[in-house]
């Protein structure tokens, strides 16, 4: 067996980071930037008002209340050069519209009396010089770098980027990973169980884990009893994606062709992985026709264990393809309190527990418990989970006791 840091380190190493690309805002959502981004437009392009009201000169409303005359209205949209401001005048104006000429105060709505179509306007309230005023440039300049290199664009970044007419953005392409389910005891079409069948579910969910976590999946079908189909599925994999992932068959003792095939063309390490659940974990790579290759993760087949061995090793290496910095490989872990004791004996291994993790507001602590069953077939604890906890070496852990949490779910 070898440790867990010895196999994340070993998987890691053979995850490279992908080709950049130039991409429209609309699919940046999720990746990595590949450039840095330095504005070169003004925001707000011009000073604009905060609030609806009437744009005045602050000089007017020493003594309140005072009388101004409208003498226009500015909406958003509008120059306003139209409408300048004259001493004892006031200008109607709504939330974004620019300031006109001459005003160099806004007074809200709520600070006035009379009519809102009135020629006329009390205002109640006196105003200071540039109160409600958004300033040109208030918020980004030519020149302010706006988006660093090595940034997760957020819906807030493209929101950024599209209000200083950015369009486009280099980012680090994001993998696209086959998916393979391999055993020969698998159905994945519906029909009766015939003895000693059970039905492919690591499929489906590896392939939803894989989209929810922003990366592109291809259905490389489920591979059964038949080495030229197997070696087919690899290799059309090889050429279409960035990485191949596949379930089953990397136990020791295991008969799968998949282990016969992957060893025949790929260059893959079968690890024994002091952690529990998810101990097997086969690692390497398949070459294309083109002579470069494809990172090749064997997961094993128990549906418990795929998920885990997912999150420890998969998804870490493909954010690394993805461009994401090495401290920034795993997403949020967490320290939590148990809530009541977590079973275990020392077996030289770190057990990772399928846990409920919440906030407790009241302690400003996460309070962890067990989600349930243990087992690495029992997959409704898996569903009701939304952590693993990661259980060191040793006894049972008491209730009260520190664990580290990876939160699966935000
Ligand atoms: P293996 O890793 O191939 O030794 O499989 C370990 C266990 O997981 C066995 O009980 C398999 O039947 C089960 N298993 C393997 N692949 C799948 C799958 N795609 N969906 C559900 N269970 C599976
Ligand atoms: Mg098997």
């Amino acid at each position: 067996m070898i440790t867990f840091d010895e196999a994340r380190a070993f998987v890691l190493a053979g995850c490279t980071r992908n080709a950049t690309e130039l991409v429209g805002l609309d699919q940046a959502l999720g990746s990595v930037t590949a450039q840095e981004v330095v504005a070169a437009e003004q925001v707000p392009p011009f000073a604009n008002t905060a609030v609806d009201g009437y744009a005045v000169l602050a000089a007017d409303t020493v003594s309140v209340p005072t009388t101004l005359r409208v003498t226009g209205t500015v909406r958003a949209g509008m120059s306003g050069t139209d409408s300048p401001v004259e001493p004892g005048c006031a200008v109607r104006i709504m939330t974004g519209a620019p300031v006109p000429p001459g005003a160099d105060a806004i007074v809200m709505v709520e600070d006035t009396e009379g009519s809102p179509t009135g020629d006329d306007v009390v205002v109640t309230a006196t105003a200071a010089a540039g109160q409600h005023i958004r300033p040109a440039g208030d918020d980004v300049n030519p020149g302010d770098p706006v988006i660093g290199f090595g940034t997760e664009l957020t819906a807030a970044h493209l929101g950024v980027l599209a209000t200083i007419g950015v369009t486009e953005i280099e980012v680090v392409r994001r993998p696209r990973v086959g998916v393979i389910s391999t055993g020969d005891e698998l159905v994945d079409d519906g029909s009766d169980l015939a003895p000693g069948q059970i039905r492919d579910s690591n499929r489906l969910t590896l392939r939803k884990l894989l989209e929810s976590h922003g990366f592109e999946t291809i259905d490389l079908g489920l591979a059964q009893d038949d080495e030229g189909v197997i070696e087919a599925a690899m290799r059309s994999g090889a050429e279409t994606c960035d990485a191949i992932v596949t379930t089953g068959g990397v136990s020791m003792g295991d008969f799968d062709f998949v282990k016969v095939v992957l060893d025949r063309i790929g260059e893959m390490r079968w690890m024994q992985i002091a952690i529990k659940p998810a101990k097997p974990l086969a690692f390497g790579t398949i070459a294309r026709s083109d002579g470069t290759t494809v990172p090749v993760f064997g997961l094993p087949g128990n549906p418990v264990s795929s998920m885990v061995s997912y999150e420890l090793f998969c998804r870490p290496g493909l954010r690394k393809m993805s461009g994401f910095a090495e401290d920034n490989l795993d997403v949020g872990v967490v320290s939590g309190v148990l809530d009541a004791s977590m079973n275990r004996r020392p077996d030289g291994k770190i057990h990772f527990a399928r846990v409920v993790c919440g906030w407790d507001m009241a302690t400003s602590t996460y309070r962890v418990r067990s989600a349930g069953a243990q087992g690495s077939h029992q997959m409704a604890a898996m569903a009701a989970a939304n952590g693993l906890a990661e259980l060191p070496d040793g006894p049972t852990l008491e209730a009260g006791a520190t664990v580290r949490v990876r939160l699966l779910r935000p």
